[in-house]
């Protein structure tokens, strides 16, 4: 009886608790603090909220069930560019306080808070840019808290004004009164700005010389209209922007540009403007609007009306809709579609300077509109698709980096150099992956540059320096230099830990779906240097995070002229013909028309047998190029890839069925022989097979014998999870396929969405490869 009284007499006296949370992740520059402070308000509560490096420090005082309600709130209605990734909480004494503040931020501690994405224009702030009653109308610097850039302006952490290339635009009252106000949907909004007080537009001639113009804008769209290249100052870098509807002026812009047939990516003002050049579905509908914009693949229509100089002999075009208010501003200028690609030469960076485009970029642009505020963070346009329905990335830069992968464990810290093409480095730290932008091909001294400046963004973001570099086998990759030749200011004494390129692509999936233990990996790649010194880029794994065994792999040709083949698919659909039909493959060569004359056949033939120059491979990506080639789809490419994309362009309707291939055995390994196939290819195309059925047969031939293989492994090792990566996995005709086969055939399928299944995830896999051998005492190879 005593107790229950007692409980009573407790329950009615008025607890007064404080307690102090601490939050990180994305909490910085999305709206977090005017957030907390609503939601404290609305629970009656006092105490501060406040921006530290290591996140956001909230300390509430009131009565203890109130605090509990307090918090669910928050967690339960998050802004909606915010992400906690951890939360701690601390009693400590009340102080009696009243009321709820928003303190100045704190500049000292470790940075655990993490940079958002760019993201673009809110509707909000859309409405405002075309209102004519707005202070801001048609002004192309609106933003606020919940949209505008991010990454792209930041100088250090904390998010604040001062560490943004917004510091050097002091605030007008009007703008001040809307960042002080937690009440305004501008508070705190770091790059807020105004005509009266933020960063203004300037039209440049050809030369990079200001010209004079009231309405840089207008003139800008009107020199577009007249079939000008404009480079355009934009978010993560330049465009160069034509109008896509003039046959000319896109020529133009290839041949100055230097660039043959790689599709050209499209801006169209809205979601009816895309529709009217391609089919959508719901998905790519969503993707196209989501708040990250990424260029978007899609099937055309025929009778687009763009200037068939823009994706050549693709089936599909890049679109994306307008992400900046200067973006909206100009495509409202009445264009159906603008072709806005990478501000830079073939092969290099992105732009970002003013100066820096106006050097480069002569010869190519005929004038440059650029504005005032400094780009400080080179961020290309992200590049995705959908597949089986979900958004797959195939290049992971703007409104994605630098959010961090999320990994299954706390693992040591690694740098990762990542490989030569589509390259990225990656930042291991705790249990977050922080991958840099899109690089590129690190063939330039401009690409090598950004490689070194990448990882000094990175290490600064993730607020991480590790001692330990992790690269590729590669010895010719500069990645692979760099680490191996001390090439990293500070880091001379660092371990270096290679990792298998197949290998890595392989962990790199994992990491992504949190996998540990073993798995069979199926890596359908282009090329990567192999542990024997082969090209692989057709190999079935089995695999855990730090060791794998190559339990089987497509059966080897030969790569006549080695990296010349993967320009000239001819090389390869020649070694693939003299693989399946041994002598008499000239005839049939020539009979299929495949090479220039019967002297190269002759030629061929000799350095494949003496092995000059020649070396085995056992690359699906270049069984694509060759097929492709023994189609008369391309004989010769003008880039890496597109021969492969064509055979999947031309796979149309039902194929012929399947053909035939063999699971064999050599030894240990698991062989995969393809070349039955490519003989039955061959005689039915003699036969006057088309294109399209052969091609669609391929692709069916693929999906069964992958799964075959798989079974196989299955049967050999009691493994039922599949983890499919590499540059094949690009093609949506095979993933689909492969995951429907493999689903049904009982198999857990894992394949890359946020992460590029290409080179671009390399990074990713080779840091937490190179963490788990750390992890578990084995830094050797
Ligand atoms: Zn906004
Ligand atoms: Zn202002
Ligand atoms: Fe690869």
């Amino acid at each position: 009886m005593a107790r229950r009284g007692g409980g009573r007499i407790s329950g009615q006296v008025k607890v007064t608790a404080r307690v102090r949370y601490r939050f990180s992740g994305i909490v910085q520059g999305v709206g977090f603090r005017p957030f907390i402070y609503r939601t404290a308000r609305s629970f009656d509560l006092a105490g501060f909220v406040q921006n530290r490096p290591e996140g956001v420090t909230v300390e509430v005082e009131g009565p203890a069930e109130r605090i509990a309600a307090f918090f669910d709130a928050v967690m339960a209605n998050l802004p909606p560019l915010a992400a906690v990734s951890a939360t701690r909480r601390e009693k400590i004494p009340p102080q009696g306080e009243n009321g709820f503040r928003i303190t100045a931020s704190a500049a000292s501690g470790a940075a655990e808070v993490l940079i958002p994405p760019d993201i673009a224009l809110c509707g909000a702030c859309e409405r405002e840019l075309f209102d004519p009653a707005d202070r801001r109308h048609r002004y192309p610097f609106i933003n606020c808290t919940d949209c505008g850039p991010r990454l792209t302006i930041i100088t250090g952490i904390p998010y604040d004004r001062v560490n943004t290339s917004m510091a050097c635009f002091p605030l007008c009252s009007d703008c001040r009164r809307e960042y002080e106000d937690p009440g305004d949907r501008r508070f705190h909004a770091e790059p807020n700005a105004c005509p009266v007080c933020g960063p203004a537009l300037t039209l440049l001639d050809e030369g990079g010389r200001p010209i004079a113009s009231a309405e840089p804008l207008a003139q800008a769209a009107a020199a577009l209209r007249a079939g000008a290249i404009v480079a355009i100052k934009g978010l993560g870098g330049f465009h160069l922007a034509c109008d896509a509807t003039n046959d000319g002026a896109v020529a133009r812009l290839r041949q100055r540009k230097y660039r043959e047939e790689k599709p050209l990516a499209l801006m169209v003002p809205d979601l009816a403007a895309a529709q009217a050049l391609a089919s959508l579905d719901a998905a790519e509908d969503a993707l196209l609007r989501s708040p990250q914009r990424p260029i978007v693949l899609v099937q055309k229509k025929e009778h687009a009306v763009v200037s068939p100089h823009v994706a050549p002999g693709m089936p599909r075009f890049g679109i994306m809709l307008p992400y900046t208010p200067l973006h909206h501003l100009l495509l409202r200028e009445g264009f159906q579609a603008l072709v806005m690609t990478s501000g830079n030469r073939t092969d290099e960076p992105i732009c970002i300077g003013n100066r820096e485009a106006a050097a480069r970029l002569a010869g190519i642009a005929d004038g440059f509109l650029v504005h005032n505020r400094d780009i400080l963070v080179r961020c290309d346009d992200s590049i995705a698709q959908i597949v089986a329905g979900e958004a797959v990335l195939s290049r992971r830069a703007r409104g994605y980096c630098p959010k961090p992968v999320a990994l299954r464990e706390t693992f040591p810290a690694v740098l990762a150099l990542g490989p030569q093409d589509k390259s990225t480095i990656s930042i291991l730290k705790g249990d977050l992956a922080f991958l840099s932008p899109h690089i590129g091909d690190l063939a330039t001294p401009q690409a090598r540059d950004l490689f070194h400046e990448s990882i000094a963004v990175m290490e600064g973001i993730a607020e991480c320096r590790p001692d330990t570099i992790a690269c590729d086998l590669h010895p010719g990759y500069y990645s692979t230099l760099a680490a191996r030749q001390g090439m990293i200011p500070g880091r001379e004494m660092s371990r270096i830990i290679a990792v298998q390129h197949h290998h890595a692509h392989i962990v790199s999936c994992m990491a992504e779906h949190g996998l540990s233990g073993k798995v069979i990996g199926l890596a359908m790649d282009g090329t990567g240097y192999g542990m024997d010194g082969h090209v692989w880029g057709g190999e079935f794994l089995v695999a855990d995070e730090a060791a794998f065994t190559r339990a089987g792999h497509i059966k080897e040709f030969l790569l006549p002229g080695g990296e010349k083949a993967v320009r000239e698919p001819w090389r390869l659909g020649a070694s693939l013909l003299r693989e399946a039909c041994g002598d008499g493959w000239q005839e049939t060569a020539a009979a299929l028309e495949l090479l220039p004359d019967a002297k190269t056949a002759v030629l061929l033939d000799r350095m494949m047998e003496r092995g000059l120059n020649s070396p085995p491979c056992s690359s699906l990506g270049r069984v694509f190029d060759g097929v492709a080639a023994l189609l008369g789809l391309r004989r010769a490419a003008s880039f890496e890839g597109q021969a492969a994309m064509e055979l999947e362009g031309a796979a149309g309707g039902k194929g012929d069925g399947e053909l035939p291939f063999a699971v064999a055995r050599n030894g240990e390994r698991l062989i995969l022989d393809l070349f039955p196939a490519v003989r039955e290819i061959a005689q039915r195309r003699l036969a006057g097979g088309g294109a399209a059925g052969l091609a669609a047969a391929f692709h069916d031939t693929l999906v069964a014998a992958l799964t075959a293989a798989a079974e196989t492994i299955r049967e050999e090792t009691g493994l039922a999870r599949v983890v499919l990566a590499g540059g094949c996995f690009q093609n949506r005709l095979l993933l689909e396929g492969l995951l429907q086969r493999l689903t049904a055939a009982g198999f857990a399928v894992f394949w890359h969405r946020q992460v590029p299944t290409n080179d671009g995830g390399i990074s990713l896999g080779q840091a937490v490869c190179a963490a788990a051998r750390l992890r578990d005492g084995q830094s050797a190879l």
